[in-house]
């Protein structure tokens, strides 16, 4: 397997000396046609792992084999939003260790067999995951034919940024419309920039019509204008989002979709590129959702 050599028989640890010279055909293969994005923000609590959990669930329903990467430590909470906290016995960490394999610290979605979760470290202590690690992991997963690896990233000044997105192509900053949330967003997408991540898109969340509407808070046009960065999405502010915590039920699973579950799924479409702007327009919601992109795009 790529980038991780046998320790011990029916062991597997990352040697980050380890080239990909000798990697197959087939693997090379799954690595070039795998995305891994960053899910990153300047502040924290604006909603990354949220948004990894909803995406990354709506891709995999969508067909695609996606793995999350839990990689902002200490704050480790994607577990939860998947309803997968029980199940998680090994981390990145004992993969470095050498304590267990890859496929052992990948745990599979109870719903969606295609939809996979690594954590990195169960403490914050236990925290010395560095780039080549970061790196060898991920493209070890790709070899395993995930075609989307989403990293749930640590804010963007807190310790561990660095290295969760050096395995990365492409990023997606969440912020809110609140100016502090912006302005980190801003400094966020500089730090991507020096890092060579140029394909960056903008997640704003916990967008608020109705107070829009009273000039009481920056339009998602305004937002996306003032970061310069292209528009992924835009998520309003919905209640659902704590229910669908507190159950490990992430949103976009729900029978019949909550317009913040509506507006994660079109997200995903558009990062896969199946969609354009807005949701399908075949939905039930086709109306209420026309009239909330009205007051957010204007
Ligand atoms: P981060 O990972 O950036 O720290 P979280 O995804 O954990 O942020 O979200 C922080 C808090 O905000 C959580 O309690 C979450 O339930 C809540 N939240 C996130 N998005 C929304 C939303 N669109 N509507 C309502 N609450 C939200
Ligand atoms: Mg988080």
């Amino acid at each position: 397997m790529t980038t991780f050599s046998n320790q011990q028989e029916g062991q597997l640890y990352m040697d980050p000396s380890e080239t990909l010279s000798d990697v197959s055909q087939s693997e090379t293969t799954n690595i070039q046609n795998s995305r891994t994005i960053v899910v990153t923000s300047g502040k924290g609590g604006v909603g990354k792992t949220t948004a990894t959990a909803n995406l990354g669930m709506s891709i995999a329903r969508l067909g695609y084999r996606v793995a999350l990467i839990d990689a902002d430590i200490g704050l480790r909470n994607l577990d939860l939003l998947l309803g997968l906290e029980n199940r998680i016995l090994y981390t990145a960490m004992d993969i470095l260790d050498g304590q267990c394999r890859l496929d052992q610290a990948l745990i599979r979605d109870k719903r969606w067999k295609n939809l996979s979760l690594l954590s990195i470290s169960k403490n914050r202590q236990r925290y010395n995951v560095t780039r080549k690690n970061m790196e060898n992991l991920v493209k070890s997963i790709a070899s395993l034919g995930y075609q989307f690896v989403l990293v749930d990233c640590p804010a963007g000044i807190d310790v561990g940024f660095i290295n969760a997105i050096s395995p990365a192509q492409e990023a997606l900053i969440v912020t809110t419309p609140e100016i502090t949330a912006i302005r980190d967003a801003d400094r966020v997408a500089g730090l991507l920039e020096a890092n060579g991540i140029y394909n960056v898109k903008l997640l704003v969340n916990r967008v608020r019509p109705d107070m829009i509407q009273r000039n009481d808070m920056m339009s998602v046009r305004d937002v996306q204008e003032m970061l310069g960065i292209p528009l992924l999405g835009a998520i309003p502010e919905d209640n659902h989002v704590i229910i669908s915590t507190n159950r490990g039920e992430p949103l976009v699973l729900k029978k019949k979709l909550t317009l913040s579950g509506i507006a994660f799924e079109n997200a995903a479409r558009r990062l896969i590129g199946k969609q354009d702007y807005f949701i399908d327009l075949t939905t039930p919601y086709k109306g209420v959702f026309q009239k909330v992109q009205q007051i957010f795009f204007g």
